[in-house]
C-alpha cells in the first residue's frame, strides 16, 4: 500500500500542470490531475485527495466556485495558485476558506514548503479535536489554552483579553493566512469595520511577545491580505 500523500492538481495550462506533477512526483507525492473545474470535483469526492492545488481561472466554472463546493464538503487544504495581479480574488478565496494562495510563477521549494505547512495545519487541526489538547508550542511561544495564558521563553505574558482572543484565533490556524476581514469578524463580530483597531492590537502583540516588533517570527504580516502564525521558527 502506497501512504504518499495524494495531491489533487487542478491546472488547465499543460506545460504548468506537467512541471508541477513532475515536481510533486519527485518528492514523493501521489498526484492526479483535473484541468478543468467539474472533473476537479468529481475527483474530490472519489478519490479524497490529501490536498488540492488549485488554480483560480479554469475554463468552464471559476477556481472560486470550485473552492466553495469542496468546502461544502470537505475540510482537505487548498492551496490557490493564481496569477499576477488577482489580490481581490486572493483575498475572497482565504475568506472562503482557502488555506493558503500562491502566485504564478512561483519556484519549486516555494511550491513544497506551502504544501507541507498546510498539511501540518490540517493534521494539526485533526490533533485538536481530540481530548487532551490543550496548547500550541512554537518556537519560544507556548499559548495555553487550558489556563489562558501566553508564555514567551518561558515568562509569562500580559495580554488584554482581545489580544489574547486574537493570538488564540491565529495559533488555531497556525500556517495558514487570516484576512484583516476574518479576524476583525471573528474578534469584533459582523459589525464591525475597523482596520485601525486590529492594527493597533497587533502592534501591542508583537511589542509583548517579538523580540524584534519590526522584524517579527512569530506572527508574519501578508501585504494587503492579512495574517499569518507561522508554525515553526
Ligand atoms: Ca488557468
Amino acid at each position: 500500500m502506497n501512504n504518499n500523500l495524494l495531491i489533487l492538481l487542478v491546472e488547465d495550462e499543460t506545460a504548468i500542470s506537467n512541471f508541477i506533477s513532475t515536481v510533486l512526483t519527485h518528492n514523493n507525492y501521489r498526484v492526479i490531475r483535473a484541468d478543468r473545474g467539474k472533473e476537479a470535483l468529481k475527483l474530490v469526492c472519489s478519490h479524497r485527495p490529501d490536498l488540492v492545488l488549485l488554480d483560480l481561472g479554469l475554463p468552464d466554472i471559476d477556481g472560486i466556485e470550485v473552492l466553495k463546493k469542496i468546502r461544502e464538503v470537505s475540510n482537505i487544504p487548498v492551496i490557490i495558485v493564481s496569477a499576477r495581479g488577482f489580490e481581490r480574488e486572493k483575498v475572497e478565496a482565504l475568506d472562503l476558506g482557502a488555506d493558503d494562495y500562491m502566485t504564478k510563477p512561483f519556484g519549486t521549494s516555494e511550491l513544497l514548503a506551502r504544501i507541507r505547512t498546510a498539511v501540518r495545519h490540517s493534521q494539526k487541526l485533526q490533533e485538536e479535536s481530540h481530548p487532551g489538547y490543550d496548547k500550541v508550542v512554537i518556537g519560544g511561544l507556548c499559548i495555553d489554552y487550558e489556563k489562558r495564558i501566553v508564555k514567551v521563553e518561558e515568562k509569562e505574558i500580559h495580554l488584554t483579553p482581545i489580544e489574547y482572543k486574537i493570538i488564540v484565533l491565529l495559533s488555531k490556524n497556525v500556517g495558514k493566512v487570516l484576512t484583516h476581514d476574518f479576524i476583525i469578524r471573528e474578534i469584533w463580530g459582523p459589525y464591525m469595520n475597523e482596520n485601525q483597531t486590529l492594527r493597533v492590537n497587533m502592534a501591542n502583540i508583537r511589542r509583548k511577545i517579538e523580540e524584534n516588533p519590526a522584524e517579527p517570527k512569530y506572527i508574519i504580516t501578508e501585504v494587503g491580505v492579512g495574517y499569518r502564525m507561522v508554525d515553526e521558527v
